[in-house]
């Protein structure tokens, strides 16, 4: 057993290379050919598809299985990728529980959906497996497009407006680009550089420059990308997070949980990262879920998530939540962080129960304290960089419509806009669509807006 394995405190180590090699595996193995024929079979091909009307992209989820079954793969993934150009993600990432699978006539039937998220992949990474690019540019317009970040909703613009044969410049902050496809989404959704490999892939198109270390408010300004370009798309996602605005948030320790999870996500080596072996992570969405799976994984001997309401108002779903538990992973619910006590480096963490009824969420007086060597916030996201002139609805750029703002030549869309919930498959959508919005605007073509 390593030394470092059950020692209190924020140390790297605690589980070898190899038991961490098998915790951050591929949490779904892809299907083999007969795994994916025997899954399409369940399929009714059902017309007015429920599966495809919750489908945030509209792909047309019957014919695409429909196409695995009849031995036709490639043109699978081209019906996945003409909806949703990150479908070999979206298919990683998605909760589909929420989505296609609960939607799946099977689900009701049997509570045993088709699994289309497995499919999805089967087909798409088929096809990226390939040489080349399978889209081709329109003729050229001359028009040029600004493109401010590059997740997956610039993305998803990017590649829509150089289909077609605008010329396209995404402006990115950070030294690599995917957004949370490379710094959020946890690592065994999403492993051996999968989100590079299908930028690399998706850039394949040509007509898309990428510039990196700009950051909107400051190397670059809306002013400035207004004057030089034909229309800007900003799809700048959240880069803030909000305060616990508990006594002590300052002790050593205490941090948010997105940039633990991007230093995983940018880790070469698991072992030489720290973790505590009492951790607790404040919140109850997908970020506090996957910080404390992967807190777990890592070797932390006790992980307690703590939200201040009940299991029901979670933003993570029951499905998130069983993943939770069934790692290891304890949550309690109906509780808020009033203090964080320690000599300099947090030590305890304490709460009040809460109660939630018609007049909101009350404190109840009833206190609890837990032992914490390394604690987590992960209570939610905010926009940063909201450029001047530009209105605000819940603290997101304000759209309308296929991402339109109140500047008739500036969309946006993703977790920056308003509106939409904040899932990788909704970014994609909602670059896909101001896309086809700013080419009709720009060229009086109709534009092709699926569902
Ligand atoms: C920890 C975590 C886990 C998640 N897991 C899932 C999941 O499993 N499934 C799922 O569907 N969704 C998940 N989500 C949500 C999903 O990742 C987001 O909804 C999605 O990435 C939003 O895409 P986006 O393009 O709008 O923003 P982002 O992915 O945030 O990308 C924004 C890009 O803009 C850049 N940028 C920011 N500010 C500027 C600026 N001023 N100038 C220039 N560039 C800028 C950023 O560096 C980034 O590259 C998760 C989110 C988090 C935080
Ligand atoms: S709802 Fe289920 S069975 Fe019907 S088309 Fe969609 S995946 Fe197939």
């Amino acid at each position: 057993m390593s030394q470092a394995r059950l020692s209190p405190g924020v140390v790297p180590g605690r589980l070898s290379k190899e038991e961490l090699a098998a915790n951050f595996a591929d949490i779904a193995p892809p299907l083999d050919d007969h795994e994916a024929r025997v899954a399409a079979d369940r399929c009714y091909f059902c017309h007015d598809a429920p599966c495809v009307t919750a489908c945030p992209t509209s792909i047309d989820i019957p014919l695409f299985i429909r196409q695995i079954a009849t031995g036709t793969p490639d043109a699978a993934a081209m019906t996945i990728l003409h909806a949703n150009i990150l479908g070999g993600m979206c298919a990683r990432v998605c909760p589909t529980e929420n989505l296609c699978e609960g939607a799946c006539v099977r689900m009701d039937a049997e509570g045993q959906p088709v699994e289309i998220g497995a499919l999805q992949r089967f087909a798409t990474d088929g096809l990226m497996a390939q040489q080349g690019h399978p889209f081709r540019r329109a003729a050229p317009t001359g028009k040029r497009i600004a493109v401010v970040g590059a997740g997956p909703a610039g993305l998803a613009a990017a590649h829509r407006l150089a289909a077609k044969g605008h010329d396209v410049v995404i402006f990115e902050a950070r030294e690599k680009p995917g957004g949370l496809n490379e710094y959020g989404i946890a690592s065994y959704k999403s492993v051996d550089g999968f989100a590079q490999a299908e930028i690399e892939w998706l850039m394949g198109i040509g007509g898309i420059e990428l510039r990196h270390g700009q950051r909107l408010g400051q190397q670059i300004t809306l002013d400035g990308l207004r004057g030089e370009y034909d229309a800007v798309f900003l799809g700048m996602g959240l880069g803030g997070v909000n305060a616990l605005r508990a006594e002590g948030e300052d002790r050593e320790h205490v941090t948010d949980a997105i940039s633990f999870i991007r230093e995983l996500r940018q880790a070469s080596d698991l072992t030489a990262l720290p973790v505590g072996r009492d951790v607790v992570v404040i919140g109850g969405g997908m970020t506090a879920v996957d910080a404390a799976v992967q807190s777990k994984l890592l070797g932390a001997e006790n992980v307690t998530m703590v939200y201040r309401r009940g299991p029901e108002r979670m933003g993570a779903s029951r499905h998130e939540q069983d993943h939770a538990t069934s790692s290891g992973v304890r949550i309690i619910c109906n509780a808020a962080p009033v203090a964080i006590h320690g000599n300099g480096t947090v030590a305890e963490i304490e709460f009040c129960y809460t109660q939630d009824g018609p007049d909101g969420l009350t404190m109840t007086g009833d206190r609890f304290r837990l032992k914490a060597d390394q604690v987590f916030r992960a209570i939610g996201q905010q926009l940063q960089d909201a450029p001047d002139g530009l209105a605000l609805k819940g603290g997101k750029i304000a759209v309308t419509g296929p991402g339109r703002t109140g500047l008739p030549d500036v969309w946006a869309g993703g977790d920056c806009a308003s509106g939409g919930d904040d899932l990788t498959v909704t970014a994609v959508a909602e670059g896909r669509d101001a896309a086809e919005d700013i080419d009709a605007r720009l060229t009086g073509r109709p534009a092709e807006i699926p569902g």
